[in-house]
């Protein structure tokens, strides 16, 4: 198979706005996750502190009372 150079030239911009458009897809679904985790607070429903942003840590533990991740609820800024 021998390509044209105008083949070549579609084929290679294809290819390049492929790459360019998922790059945009995959960082604007990373900046929406960054902000939707940062819209969250959690609140010890013991003591009424809270936590902003428990960072990737699966198990939250209050700072102030050391109640566990069930006593926590979710609230939404
Ligand atoms: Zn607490």
């Amino acid at each position: 198979m021998k390509l044209t150079l105008v083949q070549f030239f579609f084929a290679y911009l294809t290819v390049f706005l492929a790459i360019i458009f998922i790059s945009w897809f995959m960082y604007e679904r990373r900046r929406n996750r960054a902000e939707h985790r940062a819209r969250r607070i959690f609140i010890c429903g013991c003591c009424g502190a809270d936590i902003a942003d428990p960072g990737r840590s699966l198990r939250l533990r209050c700072r102030s009372c050391g109640a566990s991740q069930e006593k926590f609820t979710l609230k939404e800024k």
